[in-house]
């Protein structure tokens, strides 16, 4: 943000407002300043922003761009404003100008809004004409992004076009002065989508709707409700039987169900929330805050089995704060899908697969456009991390201080896929994908590129894509016909992600932590130093690999990689006793027999499967139902006072090789010395600090760097992250961590898009 006074008191300005400017209630926030500082001019929407002119005397001139930028409406972004001086005219009047053609073409596509103040208002005014309507928006607040066809962004482009305004509605739209001035998706009870309930076979209940959902609910019921980005399956959080029977048939053991309560109070009850996650909550994007829960918290134990967090978001649509201040309590809200599918979003999709998992729907007739699933998102240190950065923010683009010279789409990775478009200084990351590997998630790849491309008029002449060759995005990339094809390292891609997060350009020692990624030698890296700015990478120094018994498997059972840490650790001969061994007796000499001789083992450096080997040593678990749940569950449990780290030694190779299993030998001595697991889980992850800390230092000795970027999933890991961030800021690094995309693969394609533009632009 920057304010450029090049003529020091001129009596007439143009002033050009660039940023997030465009359907936002800008320009009647700029007429309704103008007109209280009794000022004349006028205000329009161009292809780069807003323009204004204004006139009147300099003091007040000052006091109108000072509030331009400290003052805009809720969910503009103000950039960068520039002033220059002209001639007065010495028209009368404040006045909206009509936006030209090209104006309207370019008006970026906002992120849907949660629920404003006055909006939520008028729902619960009995006077108001809006009472208790449950599509109420305006221009603060409401749906965009679930609901855009096309463009220019205008009504006949979205999916709100099969209602056509009431003279009421269409009054209000008009007005400069209303707060529905251009709101594309105005709406009323006489105009608008209605509710609607059906009962578990789709047929029409005549119920009061959110009555009748309320009802259900109160009595143990299991209800599909449409909302802005898909359908959630809700049921009451303190119902066990009723949250057990919803896990039963979604297939879902173990991950957490995240929860919808009616305020901050209430979410307060169960949580404790500091001003940093109530900002959060509060926000208008509305995400999935990852908190703390209180020991007395009652909701039932099925909600989020063997954690000490919550997922926590407040209502977002009218329908949700009409719901919840009816029904009072947490409201499970989990995604309308079975097991790994992802989220239905369509009407008769939803019926037809969320059938039998349900009793009733709650359904209304507003076409959802694109399937956009809630965000999730933590505070650390009163920053924020985002877990999954997709309703809300999407497709917010991130504004970037280097240039994308020709249009460039990033594929992204295989897990939690995002795609990225990059045009000018803007790359836009698109909404959560999920895992590409099956057909219908490949589908809404393919969708939702060719959307995104639409919208943002981007065709992409450079492409990204991950080195992994089977990865269905690769595959996608590389069948594109007429592009240039850059393809990027995975673990680069994380670094160069984490510096465009931060916008600096390298070089940086980066430390890239994680499950999987494709290595150039043909084993699976996810414990690397790399040397890496935006346009290369090489590796540095690396966990040494073990083998991966199994493959697969191995991610799923952690204790296939206790077995293979202990081999390493121990040279083949591991001390006879241990828990874990004798608990997978029947399958433990065969696994280590086959991982000796490589059979279906490859071999990996992945931080995140060390950390799978001491959750299953330490007795945490053998299996996983979800990802990242054994390094999640040793984490919670890790005492975070449990003094010095155990300590790994280094090889001297060229490439130097960490050695893990050091960790590992620790880990069983103090095992065997009967030391307690949370200070055995906490010298572990302080000994993981350590050897990142000691292994930076000796590649800044070695090649100068004082910048280091820690990416990967593993740092979605925050006892990790702070305790790595604050050793490496005590060593006298600058450490970069992320802000505003995910450490994990939802990150990938922005790093892959930043080094795609970086080698199309040359050195
Ligand atoms: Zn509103
Ligand atoms: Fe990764």
């Amino acid at each position: 943000m920057q304010t450029e006074l090049v003529n020091a008191a001129p009596e007439r300005l143009r002033v050009d407002v660039e940023g997030v400017v465009q359907g936002v209630g800008f320009r009647p926030f700029v007429s309704a300043l103008a007109r209280r500082l009794d000022l004349s001019g006028f205000v329009g929407n161009d292809t780069s922003g807003v323009f204004i002119e204004v006139e009147g005397p300099p003091e007040l001139l000052s006091r109108f761009v000072a509030a331009l930028l400290d003052e805009p409406p809720t969910l503009a972004r103000v950039e960068r404003v520039r002033t220059r001086a002209l001639r007065t005219t010495g028209d009368r009047g404040f006045t909206i100008v009509a936006s030209t053609t090209t104006a309207a073409r370019h008006a970026l596509v906002t992120a849907d809004a949660g629920t404003c103040e006055e909006c939520l208002q008028e729902i619960t005014d009995p006077r108001a004409n809006r009472y208790g309507y449950a599509f109420t928006n305006c221009t603060n607040c409401g749906p965009r992004y679930t609901i855009v066809t096309g463009v220019p962004y205008d009504r006949a482009h979205t999916t709100m076009s099969a209602f056509s305004m009431c003279a009421r509605c269409r009054a209000e739209y008009d007005d400069p002065d209303d707060r529905r001035y251009h709101a594309e998706p105005v709406c009323c009870p006489d105009c608008g989508p209605a509710l609607r309930l059906l009962d578990a076979r789709g047929a029409p209940v005549a119920e009061d709707p959110i009555t009748g959902t309320v009802e259900r609910l109160q009595a143990g019921g299991i209800v599909a409700i449409k909302g802005l980005g898909g359908y959630h399956i809700a049921a009451s959080a303190f119902d066990e039987v009723a949250v057990s029977r919803l896990r039963a048939a979604k297939h879902r053991e173990d991950r957490p169900f995240g929860l919808m309560v009616a305020g901050l109070d209430a979410a307060r009850q169960l949580c404790v929330i500091d001003d940093d996650e109530a900002a959060l909550l509060l926000g208008p994007e509305r995400p999935i805050v990852l908190l703390a829960r209180r020991t007395a918290s009652v909701v039932a134990s099925a909600v989020a089995p063997r954690t000490g967090e919550l997922g926590v978001m407040l209502p977002y649509t009218p329908v949700h704060h009409l719901l919840l201040q009816q029904f009072g309590g947490p409201l499970v809200m989990t995604s309308g899908n079975r097991s790994d599918e992802p989220i239905a979003f369509e009407d008769d999709d939803a019926t037809n697969r969320l059938a039998g998992i349900v009793d009733a729907f709650l359904v209304h007739d507003r076409r959802i456009e694109t399937r956009v699933d809630d965000s999730v998102t933590r505070s650390v240190d009163g920053r924020a991390m985002l877990i999954r950065r997709s309703r809300g923010f999407v497709p917010r683009p991130l504004r970037l201080p280097w240039e994308f010279e020709r249009p460039v789409l990033a594929c992204g990775a295989e897990q939690k896929n995002t795609f990225c478009l990059g045009r000018g200084h803007q790359a836009f990351l698109s909404h959560h994908i999920g895992d590409l590997e099956n057909f219908e998630t490949l589908e809404s790849f393919v969708t939702g590129i060719d959307h995104l491309q639409r919208l943002f008029t981007v065709t992409p002449e450079v492409v990204a894509y991950d080195l992994h060759p089977d990865y269905l995005s690769t595959k996608y990339a590389l069948d594109l016909p007429g592009v240039e094809l850059v393809g990027v390292q995975h673990h680069h891609a994380h670094i160069a992600s984490c510096l465009a997060d931060n916008g600096v350009p390298g070089p940086v020692i980066g430390v890239a932590f994680d499950g999987t990624g494709f290595g150039p030698d043909g084993t699976v890296w996810g414990g690397e130093f790399l040397l890496a700015d935006l346009w290369e990478s090489q590796r540095a120094a690396h966990l040494s690999p073990v083998p991966l018994p199994g493959g697969a498997a191995a991610i799923r059972q952690p204790w296939r990689m206790a077995a293979a840490y202990l081999d390493a650790a121990f040279g083949g001969e591991p001390p006879s006793g241990l828990e874990v061994a004798r608990r997978n007796a029947g399958r433990w000499q065969a696994v280590r027999a086959a991982a000796a001789a490589g059979i279906n083992s490859p071999l990996t450096s992945s931080a995140g499967r060390l950390f799978d080997a001491v959750a299953a040593l330490l007795d945490v678990r053998d299996e996983v139902t979800y990802e990242g749940q054994a390094a999640i569950e040793l984490e919670q449990m890790a005492e975070p006072d449990a003094g010095t780290g155990y300590i790994a030694s280094v090889s001297d190779d060229e490439i130097p090789r960490v050695w893990a299993a050091d960790l590992i030998r620790s880990v069983v001595a103090d095992r065997s010395a009967g030391v307690h697991r949370a200070v055995i889980a906490g010298r572990f992850h302080h000994g993981v600090a350590r050897l990142i800390v000691d292994m930076c230092d000796r590649l800044r000795e070695r090649h100068g760097l004082g910048t280091v970027a820690l990416s990967g999933g593993v740092f979605q890991n925050v006892f990790l992250l702070r305790l790595s961030a604050a050793m490496l800021s005590e060593s006298g690094f600058d450490v970069l961590t992320h802000r505003q995309v995910p450490p994990n693969d939802g990150g990938i394609s922005l790093g892959q898009a930043v080094v795609a533009a970086a080698r199309d632009r040359g050195r």
